[in-house]
């Protein structure tokens, strides 16, 4: 109920790291072993803080586990006042959300560091990661510094979701800028003087369209998904509109489909500025700059941190479910950084929307297993 409370949009988590910390030191945890990262020197954008980091020597050996969940919240949340209702809890304010995304997760594992301190549970060596800035594009799992973490051989990460839910793999995204250039004139006195921008960008998304390779993609056994999401240009009726930009992003579990989506994307553009010809011979052109935010990943489903997270969700009395996720997740770039990843919810639900809510029967499980996790008891 606290951390809910705490404002903390992408990049502005510093106050919800001194509640952690404060939180942490209460309970018995050195100091020299809290640290907040430098990531931030490589964010998406600079932040009031790195990735909160504490490092615990194992009281029993075994290889080092980690425990993560991010500290952002969509800026939606900002404003939360939250109260319980029943079996939930939801924002006595009806304009802004919850945070239980991912605050309830964040919660999750500080719940567990804290039993551990307090009760001097043995446990193997652990890692507590709480990250920054997840909510535009995972850049503080992208951007960690990883000599903070002392090398665990497998994560468990905490976000939106029900806590019987293991998710082993998520897609991988790719955003794209695409800015087309006409030629502008008048468009009463010389419209075929000009080229139009925006004529381009619809023959382009026209295309698309038509193809399958907007919204949904099914190309024989090959699934996708992609999107135009914003697009500007033009000021009046009355000039050709010379200048259109676009966004637009492509999914794929696998690289090489995601691959030809993009170059199908490409191809729509570039050919749709060679069918629009001005009276003297001029063509638009488009340029196109793209980014890949994270790549797919999919652990095998009998790896050792899925079976480990598995039996934890069977030892609290559910049924684990396996899922694979259509979203990108902190997981993805703890995949990619070589740390096999499964991710658990621990009850969010609506997330990102003023009807969020936190389910806490499934919030008080989730604890649980985060428990038997981090002292390893399987
Ligand atoms: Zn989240």
């Amino acid at each position: 109920m606290e951390l809910m409370a705490i404002p903390g949009k992408s990049g502005e988590e510093a106050k919800v790291v001194e509640y952690i910390r404060s939180k942490l030191l209460a309970s018995g945890a050195p100091a020299e072993l809290i640290k907040t990262d430098d990531a931030t020197k490589r964010t998406l954008i600079a932040g009031n803080t790195g990735n909160l980091i504490l490092k615990l020597p194992g009281t029993v050996k075994g290889p080092r586990r980690m425990l993560s969940a991010h500290m952002d919240t969509v800026p939606i949340c900002v404003g939360c006042e939250p109260k319980v209702d029943g079996q939930f809890v939801k924002s006595a304010n009806p304009t802004t959300g919850l945070g239980g995304d991912d605050r309830a997760g964040a919660a999750t594992i500080l719940t567990a560091a804290l039993e551990i301190l307090e009760r001097k549970l043995p446990h193997p060596p652990l890692t507590f990661c709480w990250f920054v800035q997840e909510e535009i594009g995972l850049s503080g799992a992208r951007h960690i510094q990883q000599s903070l973490l002392g090398k665990p051989a497998m994560c468990f990460n905490w976000d939106g979701g029900s806590c019987d839910k293991v998710t082993i793999g998520a897609t991988g995204g790719y955003r794209m800028l695409i800015e087309i250039e006409g030629v502008a004139s008048h468009a009463g006195v010389c419209p075929e003087r000009g080229v139009s921008a925006i004529a381009i960008a619809s023959l382009a998304i026209a295309d698309l369209a038509k193809g399958g390779w907007h919204g949904l993609v099914v190309k024989g056994k090959s699934r996708g998904t992609t999107n135009v999401g914003y697009i500007h240009g033009g000021e009046a009726t009355n000039v050709v509109t010379d200048c259109v930009s676009l966004k637009a992003e492509a999914r794929s579990h696998d690289p090489k489909f995601r691959g030809k989506i993009i170059a199908r994307i490409e191809k729509a553009f570039q050919s749709a500025a060679k069918e629009i010809k001005s009276s003297e011979g001029r063509r638009g052109s488009v340029r196109i700059e793209g980014r890949l935010d994270y790549e797919s990943f999919l652990l095998d489903s009998k790896s050792e941190c899925v079976r480990l997270a598995e039996a934890a969700v069977s030892a609290i009395g559910r049924t684990p479910m396996q899922a694979v996720s259509n979203g990108g997740l902190d997981a993805n770039w703890l995949n990619a950084h070589g740390i096999p990843s499964v991710t658990l919810g621990c009850g969010q639900m609506n997330v990102h929307m003023t009807s969020e809510m936190l389910d806490l029967a499934a919030y008080r499980d989730a604890c649980r297993i985060a428990l038997l996790l981090a002292t390893a008891v399987d």
